[in-house]
């Protein structure tokens, strides 16, 4: 167990089952959101305390977790006159779980560095499911010392914990595994509207590929869990996914390499959320958006 007390910042799908996961370990734990009615149903629910503001419990730390939507608000949480770097006691960890974006993550770790504390990126994969039963896939970004510092915590909420490299490299390859994921979700979704074209239900066709050569996570999960059902309820929205196919695209175009399949699955998702009508699109809509546009339904077979 780490002896210190832990801050978890950013109590949403994925933050609320995590530090869940931290409470019933025993470590002594505050959980803190920017939505007030959130870090009180958390402390409540965790039985730990939810302070009102992040100064009053700063310097009670010794490890910070931020699992917050955007690289703009870790930045806003952790700089500036208010911001944690100037509140807490030297040597504090802070773990970024986030997927957030590489560039920045290294220019934080940097300014952390200078400020006497540590900074380790931590990002996430497997989505609420994995983060409720604690078996989410982490890949770590940081100094060698650093990242096994931040283990014990880290295999409180995940099943495999790799360290990447230094500083950014888990955000690269966070966004890189999305910008994966989300182009075999749009592919999944193309064949699916051709096999329902050609009079072959897509149930069956879903059983076909799952047991075939092209199955995926969206295959095997997805499309049985969140799309067949027409629920489009995993808790991962499409902005958050898009926010990382874009972080990809801008490592991809800094490589000079070619990338033209993942690069499109980018482009046509951009274009899917401005044609979808929901106002906050769940990721897994990727595949409403072709029943849409072929007019194939995927659903109610
Ligand atoms: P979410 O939108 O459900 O939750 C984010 C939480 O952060 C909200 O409760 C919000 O109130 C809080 N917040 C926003 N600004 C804040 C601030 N300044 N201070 C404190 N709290 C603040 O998002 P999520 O789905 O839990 O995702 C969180 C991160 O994890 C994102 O970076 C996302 O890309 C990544 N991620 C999500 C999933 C998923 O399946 N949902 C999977 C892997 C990684």
């Amino acid at each position: 167990m780490v002896n210190d007390a832990t801050l978890f910042i950013g109590l949403g799908n994925m933050g609320r089952p995590m530090a869940g996961n931290i409470a019933r370990s025993g470590q002594r734990l505050f959980v803190y959101d920017a939505d007030p009615q959130a870090t009180e149903a958390v402390a409540k629910e965790l039985h730990v305390h939810g302070p009102a503001d992040l100064e009053a419990v700063a310097q009670d730390v010794g490890t910070v977790i931020l699992m917050l939507p955007t690289s703009r608000i870790v930045e806003t949480v952790l700089r500036g006159e208010d911001g944690l770097f100037r509140k807490l006691k030297r040597g504090t960890l802070i773990i970024d779980m986030g997927s957030s974006e590489p560039e920045s993550t290294i220019a934080l770790a940097g300014e952390a560095t200078e400020s006497d504390l540590v900074y380790v990126d931590a990002p996430v994969s497997g989505g609420v499911p994995k983060a409720i039963s604690g078996e989410l896939a982490i890949m770590v970004g940081g100094e060698p010392a650093a990242a096994e510092r931040a283990k014990g915590l880290l295999d409180l909420m995940g099943k495999t914990v790799v360290r990447v490299g230094p500083a950014g490299t888990g955000h690269a390859a966070k966004a890189l595994n999305n910008l994966l994921s989300a182009t075999n979700l749009a592919a999944a979704a193309e064949i699916l509207s051709v096999a329902k074209s050609v009079g072959i239900n897509p149930a069956i066709m879903i059983e076909v590929i799952n047991g075939s050569t092209s199955r995926s996570q969206a295959s095997e999960f997805k499309y049985p869990k969140h799309i067949l059902n027409a629920t489009y309820d995993s808790g991962f929205s499409m902005d958050l996914m898009l926010k990382d196919m874009r972080i990809a695209r801008s490592l991809i175009e800094s490589s000079s390499l070619r990338a033209p399949i993942v690069l499109s699955a980018e482009t046509l998702a951009r274009h899917a959320r401005e044609t979808l009508d929901s106002p906050a699109p769940d990721h897994t809509e990727l595949a409403r958006y072709y029943e849409i546009t072929n007019k194939t339904s995927f659903s109610g077979e």
